[in-house]
């Protein structure tokens, strides 16, 4: 499946809205993940306090023309079988090299 037709999903698995974010928990995560995540990257930007969706070098992103750090980001429509709502999960990357916190795909 792919990120945008999460709609599709929503009405498939009968849970409403969407546009909510799933938030880790500390210890054990039950979710299921509904798309392959794309990984993309973010520049935070000190001066402004946000990110930066990174666009790429090669198409002209200004953060990484001026070396600014990156974050590289995994983002998904996972149901969260807490409340049974579909949500996007914006998982840092670095997550899934650590135990903790623990993400099921149930
Ligand atoms: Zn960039």
């Amino acid at each position: 499946m792919k990120f945008n037709q999460y709609q599709e999903v929503a009405k498939q698995y009968g849970v409403g809205g969407g546009g909510d974010w799933f938030n880790l928990k500390e210890g054990e995560n039950r979710v299921r993940l509904l798309n392959e995540f794309e990984i993309y990257g973010e520049h935070w930007n000190p001066a402004t306090k946000k990110y930066i969706t990174c666009i790429g070098k090669e198409n002209g992103c200004k953060p990484c023309a001026a070396k600014m750090p990156i974050t590289v980001r995994a983002l998904g429509w996972v149901i969260d079988r807490s409340d049974g709502k579909v949500k996007l999960f914006k998982m840092p990357v670095s997550y899934t090299h650590l135990t903790l916190p623990t993400i099921y795909s149930v």
